[in-house]
């Protein structure tokens, strides 16, 4: 009751919104369930140009709202600032789901592992100054140790509170400039297994370039959406049983892949791998055995990188990106893995 009353004051004295308060700016994004926008607020004439998101979504939007709820009073910093979200029924297509977050910056992972510098782009915008340090191997690990670290960390926030995000992929880990760290958005597919919110809608598709090989985060032998209070008894059991997490861990493995080879940083260089883990049956030391005796140089840099410090990071990498969803590592014990041993990014400063 606590709790309850708690948000209910929470969201009285919060400033709601409806349409008329937006003034429309530049177009971020447009998928199969929503377009998003950066927009700034018409009620606060000094609030900065653009400086607020927002999505307009179809029906999903419902669930979407619901969970960037959940996660503003759970896991605040793992996911970007939602602000406010509403049914709004004027729209010409029918009604619609607005959501507003704050605009935390104007790069997501994927712009920036797309850059001929990463990760020393990175870098800067993590420490906020250029290093004078020479390139090479031992500081790009450091740098991609700490964006995992920190992607990790959200995403253990996310875990913890019982929500699997689904579609992690760079496109929706974002830059927060204010914080200057990297932060999940697109709660979109997301579920909430505690309270059996979004349980397996079977009609959504999964991005395939980042989806682990089981189609569904259940296994097929739970057989459907028991009623919420049922779920909110019986999914911890679930959770333990099935492990639906890890399916956001094989993503986060394919986004160390393509931080470490630059070749797999492209769709089609994505698309290629995913073909050759599968003809490897998805073990990942068969595709390295495969792969590395006619590796070309981009390739074999990549090896190295992960073989530093003994082969940690090749080791947290082969414990993520696995077939079996129970055997890959959580991302609470991903981020004791011995590779995030060295403070990363933060010992590289004081090292010098
Ligand atoms: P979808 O993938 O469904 O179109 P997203 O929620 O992923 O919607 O948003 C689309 C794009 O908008 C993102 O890839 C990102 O570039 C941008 N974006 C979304 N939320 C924010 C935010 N809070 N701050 C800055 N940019 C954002
Ligand atoms: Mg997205």
């Amino acid at each position: 009751w606590d709790m309850f009353v708690l948000a209910f004051v929470e969201r009285l004295f919060r400033p709601t919104y409806k349409k008329d308060d937006f003034v429309l700016g530049k177009k971020l994004g447009e998928g199969a369930f929503g377009v998003v926008y950066r927009v700034s607020s018409a009620k606060k004439p000094n609030s900065k140009e653009g400086d607020l998101v927002l999505k307009r979504a179809t029906e999903y939007g419902a669930v979407e709202i619901w969970m960037n709820e959940r996660v503003r009073r759970a896991c605040a910093n793992s996911c970007a600032d939602f602000v406010y979200g509403f049914l709004e029924k004027s729209s010409k297509k029918g009604a619609e789901y607005w959501l507003i977050w704050r605009f935390e910056g104007e790069s997501t992972l994927a712009d920036l592992i797309q850059s001929k510098e990463f990760p020393y782009n990175v870098e800067s915008m993590i420490l906020g100054e250029v290093q004078d340090l020479p390139k090479g191997l031992e500081r790009e690990n450091r740098i991609i140790q700490t964006v995992l670290r920190q992607l990790l960390f959200a995403l253990d926030g996310l875990h913890s509170t019982g929500i699997v995000h689904r579609d992690i992929k760079p496109q929706n880990v974002i830059f927060s400039e204010g914080s200057r760290t990297f932060k999940i958005i697109d709660l979109g597919a997301a579920a909430d297994l505690r309270v059996g919110i979004n349980y397996i809608p079977k009609e959504f598709l999964l991005d395939p370039r980042y989806a682990a090989p089981e189609q569904y985060i259940m296994s097929t032998q739970t057989p459907s959406a028991p009623s919420a209070p049922v779920a909110a008894a019986l999914s911890p059991v679930l959770w333990q049983l099935n492990l639906p997490d890890r399916f956001d861990i094989y993503s986060t493995g394919l986004i160390l892949l393509q931080m470490a080879f630059p070749s797999f940083r492209s769709d089609s260089g994505l698309i290629q791998f995913n073909r050759q883990l599968k003809r490897c049956d998805y073990d990942l030391v068969a595709w390295r055995k495969s792969v590395e005796p006619r590796a070309n140089s981009d390739l074999r840099r990549g090896f190295e990188l992960l073989d530093l410090d003994g082969g940690i990071g090749w080791e947290l990498l082969t414990s993520m990106v696995r077939y079996k969803a129970r055997q890959r590592v959580s991302a609470k014990a991903a981020l004791a893995h011995p590779y995030f041993d060295k403070e990363g990014l933060l010992a590289l400063s004081i090292m010098q």
